[in-house]
């Protein structure tokens, strides 16, 4: 099966064909990428500090066109070639998922493919399937600059939400820490640079909700610490210095890197219980924050210590991209199920609003 899949949601405008294949109704990773094609958007919301959000779908209507094309001539194959069309159809900002939406629809009509609306958090969901080939079911990592949510991925359309974050998002935080110390945007890999130089260990930040039970995460209180030291550093000495920056980055990743952490462990632990017979437990990253090295290292950590093998899929897997869109509405297709009507849905859960599974704490 050969699809075309195409991703406009949030920030990055992006096409790929994807060759996938099943055994008895079940795809089988690891999928083949004939191209993975993915315009970024940074340099026109660099100047506004965040993805604004009519900017994005108007550069997604100019753009889709061509980066289809570009993904079809990097795949060496024409449209006549691929069997389905696949688009991002939620959740996320929605002029770009209508954007997208209306896009594919014309290709596909025009070709007279079969197209298939795809659930962009998914799409993230399924890419460990894609680049290495895990078997159902595995545990999730999902963080990134709208997300973070640890998922136990079953089969096939049936997600478990084990924990989430009740405020903002990792790289969200990243974002505003960095706007915060004057370091642009996106800010996670500028302030993951700074924290290398810095001790991590002069300031004291919170690890929001560490005492509390359950896997469900917050980063809010954590951003407002690091506000409040800036602001007093600059108070007390009339301005910061580049030795300041650097601890403040490295005092707040480490607290994000103890936070993800010491989660991702407790929700090993739920999903072996619910598990018990996988001699090899999965936890797989994905999401633009798993570039983070020293976020890695914390989860590697974890991961041994639990028995777990920690699989992060190449970067370029990890953030938004339309490889990911395509394999999950392979997957779809290669169940079995016929594709309905595609219509842009701005919230759209993968677990369809499911309580959180831990109760306890560990
Ligand atoms: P979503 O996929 O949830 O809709 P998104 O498109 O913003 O949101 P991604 O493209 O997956 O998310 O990731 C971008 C985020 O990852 C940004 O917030 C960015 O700051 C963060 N990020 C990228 N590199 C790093 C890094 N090295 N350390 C920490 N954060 C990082
Ligand atoms: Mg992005
Ligand atoms: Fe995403």
């Amino acid at each position: 099966l050969t699809i075309l899949g195409i991703e406009s949601s949030c920030d990055e405008t992006a096409a790929a064909v994807v060759r996938a294949r099943a055994e008895g109704g079940v795809a089988r990773g690891p999928g083949q990428i004939l191209s993975n094609a993915v315009f970024g958007q940074e340099d026109l919301h660099a100047a506004f500090g965040g993805v604004v959000p009519e900017i994005a779908a108007r550069a997604h209507a100019e753009r889709l066109d061509l980066v289809v094309r570009r993904a079809l001539e990097e795949a060496g194959i024409g449209l006549g070639a691929v069997d389905a069309v696949a688009v991002t159809s939620g959740p996320g900002l929605i002029g770009g998922v209508l954007s997208g939406v209306m896009a594919a629809k014309g290709i596909a009509l025009g070709a007279g493919k079969p197209l298939i609306g795809v659930n962009h958090l998914e799409g993230h969901a399924l890419t460990p399937r894609l680049s290495d080939g895990v078997d159902y079911p595995y545990l999730l990592l999902l963080a990134s600059g709208g997300h973070c949510q640890l998922i136990a991925v079953e089969r096939l359309g049936s997600y478990l939400r084990l924990g989430s974050t009740i405020d903002d998002a990792p790289g969200e935080a990243f974002d505003k820490v960095a706007k915060m110390l004057g370091l642009g945007f996106p800010g996670g890999p500028e302030v993951e640079r700074r924290a290398a130089e810095g001790d991590a260990a002069r300031f004291e930040f919170p690890r929001p909700l560490m005492d509390r039970p359950g896997a469900d995460m917050s980063f809010s209180g954590l951003k407002t610490a690091v506000l409040r030291a800036r602001d007093r550093l600059a108070e007390g000495q009339g301005g910061l210095y580049r030795r300041d920056v650097a601890d403040l980055c490295a005092g707040f990743q480490a607290a994000v890197a103890e936070v993800l952490a010491s989660k991702a462990a407790r929700a090993m632990r739920a999903f072996r219980d619910r598990y018990p017979g996988l001699a090899q437990p999965v936890i797989a990253l994905a999401g633009g924050v798993a570039a983070n090295t020293s976020l890695r290292a914390g989860l590697d950590a974890a991961a041994r210590a639990e028995g777990f093998a920690a699989i992060a899929p190449p970067l370029r897997l990890c953030t938004d991209n339309a490889a990911m869109i395509a394999w999950a509405g392979a997957e779809h297709l290669l169940a079995g199920e016929h594709p309905g009507a595609v219509s842009a849905r701005p919230r759209w859960p993968l677990d369809a609003g499911a309580a959180p599974l831990i109760g306890s704490g560990k």
